[in-house]
């Protein structure tokens, strides 16, 4: 594998950041987590318009522009010979002292590891999710909004072991309001009486990438998408529920804090959904091999 670091490729032995970068030391830095199908970038441009606004954000200059960062990608993923794969860009601050201080990093890292990706077992997709509430409350949009995708995830983390140890893979995180705002990785819908409802971006949850697909498709199907708030309540009453995310894609939930969801099974609105976004994940994207 060949990872991309500030101009060079290295080799994964030798692919090496400093034990000084505040990416390291503090989690300062943003990420991206982009798709490779059949051979095209999925969503490039929405990726790395995310990871502009997130280092907007946060006071840090990427030291390269929209179009080469987007050329920059499509290199790493055309060097490795990658068809199908999941890509990792990284920014971080960069080189400083031990101090906090950001202006002591005078200049950012850019980081691309483009890699086979692995993903959920096969099972999880036909029988659905089964995931609980957890209590570690999503981060406050005035402390670190999470529309930011910082380098810090302990938030995510420690919601991430609390389902891992109530049995669960994904963890529903509620705000501090007590509404749902999003899972670790993956941003959360539900069905009921034929209309789609997600919670809106300001209880808590990234701007999904994944998210915004799925209601463009949904709403060219004619099924009508709100966001509001949502709490456990209108969880527990969903006729379906899913998830969404760039490395999950779109997952059916069937059990939430051990409550069916509708049938139990994945419903026939995210069955739809889930085929309508493989077929677009097919034949869209950035051509790694124009
Ligand atoms: N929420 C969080 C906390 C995430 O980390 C992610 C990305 N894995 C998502 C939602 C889904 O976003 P996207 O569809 O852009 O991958």
């Amino acid at each position: 594998m060949k990872i991309y670091i500030d101009g060079n490729y290295y080799d994964e032995a030798s692919a090496k950041i400093s034990v000084f970068d505040h990416g390291l030391l503090y989690g300062d830095g943003i990420f991206e987590g982009i798709r490779i199908y059949n051979g095209r970038v999925f969503k490039l441009k929405e990726h790395i318009d995310r990871l502009f606004y997130s280092a907007k954000a946060i006071l840090l200059t990427i030291p390269m522009g929209h179009a080469e960062l987007m050329k920059t990608v499509v290199d790493t993923c055309r060097e490795n010979k990658l068809q199908e794969g999941y890509i990792r860009l990284v920014v971080t601050r960069g080189v400083g002292g031990l101090g906090l201080n950001p202006n002591k990093c005078k200049k950012p890292s850019i980081i691309v590891i483009a890699d086979k990706i692995q993903l959920y077992p096969v099972e999880h997709y036909e029988r659905g999710l089964d995931i609980i509430t957890v209590p570690t409350v999503r981060n406050l949009h005035s402390a670190l909004n999470p529309a930011i995708k910082s380098l810090n995830y302990l938030n995510n983390i420690l919601a991430k072991i609390e389902a891992n140890n109530g049995g669960c893979e994904e963890a529903v995180m509620l705000n501090s309001e007590g509404y749902v705002s999003e899972c670790t990785g993956d941003n959360i819908f539900i069905l009921k009486g034929g209309k789609m409802f997600t919670p809106p971006l300001a209880a808590g949850a990234l701007y999904g990438i994944t998210r915004g697909v799925v209601i463009e498709l949904a709403e060219a199907e004619g099924i009508k998408v709100t966001e509001p708030n949502l709490t456990r309540y209108d969880l527990f009453n969903a006729d379906e529920c899913f998830l969404t995310g760039t490395g999950a894609e779109l997952i059916p939930v069937v059990k939430i804090d051990g409550r069916v969801i509708g049938e139990g099974k994945p419903g026939p609105v995210t069955r739809k959904l889930v085929s309508l976004y493989h077929s677009l994940t097919k034949v869209s994207g950035e051509p790694i091999y124009p």
